[in-house]
């Protein structure tokens, strides 16, 4: 793990720094969520004072071209004038009532609308409250308790879905997480991804005991991974013979990765699905939604208990659906489109410098690899290069392109980024694959 003060690259953002120096008194590590802290590239990690469109300037002025989006989120750009005006109207009237209000219900009937398997659906504020309330549903319903999840998935940080767990814990290459105890992470099986005879024979060592399947619905926290042909049918297929639920974390995927998020693009029908991110509009806004059989058994229709202060806050519902509204087939197009020119720009100019890489995408997600071998699950996304992607990422960023500071996490991009946007990323690659060749384990 690369310490901030033993880099080799320069610090351009004393701002940045100095805000970085004030975090570290009062906050751990100086962020509010790990990945953030630039750790696994090393450096000063950029404190951002706003966004429009495609770029994000920092507070030493500069400006980049934002390839993170808020890690998936923000799909039509920063401050897009329909969302801030939603938001705006929503604020006036007041910020939270503790009451049930409009806002959620059409919230609500949205995600209903775009997802036919979802007949249901619970507001909550965070992808891990969403999945961790899935599970406890899933439990519930079967009176079951063990749950299969996959390595290099990440469901948010949910205690019994730690275990070889996605996006920070693999960028940090955390084996397990203190503060779990063996009771809360006992009841999870955790399977390498993709592999569909692991699932059936764990299946068959644990006859009547498994309450559900937990999976990306493609995966996203191992860098992009995509489930193989079938993969995703026959994880759902093994459940229903199985009396498990199938629960289909989309919290990346739901709205991002086609209208009807990946359900859109494989239809496999989940007896569950989470949601988070892009349903947001930049706020806190997820949810769980599916069978209607199975959401009755929640609070207070049924006996499983969950619940929230702020759950469809009237900000967050507001802007949600404000951003949703907005994402047309037109604007899913233009989301592929760019995605497609980056993929195509990266693959060029990294075969240009013979790096070794593959870069994978699940519709409009992307990442790179550092290997010519194919990435299937968690174990060939750890034999990559790594190294390789420190001086690529700085070089990127020296030039005023903000990747995620990780080689585990996908990149996104939104319906604002431009051909300006393309063309800046276009000029920064070729130091960047120079750069990358030239790295040394
Ligand atoms: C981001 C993410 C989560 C966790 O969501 P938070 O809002 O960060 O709690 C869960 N599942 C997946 C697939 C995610 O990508």
């Amino acid at each position: 793990m690369a310490e901030a003060n033993n880099t080799p690259y320069p610090y351009e953002a004393p701002v940045s720094q100095g805000l970085f120096d004030r975090a570290a008194v009062v906050t751990p590590g100086g962020v509010n969520s790990p990945v953030r802290a630039f750790r696994a590239v090393g450096g000063t990690p950029r404190f951002m004072v706003s966004g429009t469109g495609p770029y994000l300037t920092d507070a030493d002025g500069r400006e980049y071209v934002d390839l993170v989006c808020s890690w998936g989120p923000m799909i039509l750009g920063h401050s897009h004038p329909e969302v801030i005006a939603a938001v705006q109207e929503a604020v006036a009237r007041g910020t939270s009532f503790g009451t049930p209000g409009e806002g959620e219900v059409a919230l609500a009937e949205e995600i209903v609308d775009r997802i036919a398997p979802v007949e249901q659906v619970r507001l909550v504020s965070s992808g891990t409250e969403a999945t961790m309330s899935a599970i406890r549903l899933a439990r519930g319903f079967t009176g079951r308790a063990k749950v299969i999840k996959f390595a290099g998935c990440y469901h948010g940080h949910v205690d019994a879905l730690l275990a070889a767990a996605g996006s920070g814990v693999a960028t940090f290459g955390l084996p397990d997480t203190p503060g779990v105890t063996g009771a809360q992470a006992g009841d999870t099986i955790v399977l390498p991804y993709n592999d569909i005879e692991a699932v059936r024979a764990a299946f068959a060592a644990h006859p009547g005991e498994i309450a559900c399947v937990i999976t990306e619905a493609s995966p996203g926290n191992m860098g992009v991974v995509p489930p193989r042909d079938g993969f995703n049918a026959s994880l759902k297929a093994a459940c229903q013979e199985n009396g498990a639920l199938y629960i289909s974390d989309e919290v990346m995927t739901g709205f991002r990765t086609s209208k009807a998020g990946w359900f859109g693009v494989d239809g496999v029908v989940p007896d569950l699905m989470t949601f988070g991110k892009v349903m947001g509009g930049g706020f806190p806004a997820a949810a769980f939604g599916g069978r209607a059989d199975v959401m009755a058994h929640l609070a207070p229709a049924g006996p499983v208990y969950q619940a929230g202060t702020l759950s469809g806050n009237p900000i967050a519902t507001a802007a949600g659906l404000a951003q949703l509204r907005l994402l047309d087939d037109a604007a899913y197009a233009k989301v592929d489109a760019v995605s497609e020119q980056l993929r195509t720009l990266v693959g060029e100019a990294l075969t240009k410098e013979g790096v070794a890489h593959r870069v994978q995408n699940a519709s409009n997600m992307f990442s790179v690899f550092f290997t010519d071998d194919e990435v299937r699950n968690y174990d060939d996304a750890k034999a990559q290069e790594s190294f390789r992607f420190t001086p690529f990422f700085h070089s990127m960023l020296a030039q005023g392109v903000y990747l995620p500071p990780s080689s585990f996490e996908s990149w996104f991009v939104s319906t604002a980024h431009d051909e300006r946007a393309v063309e800046r990323i276009a000029a920064a690659l070729p130091a960047a694959a120079r750069a990358a060749a030239e790295a040394t384990a």
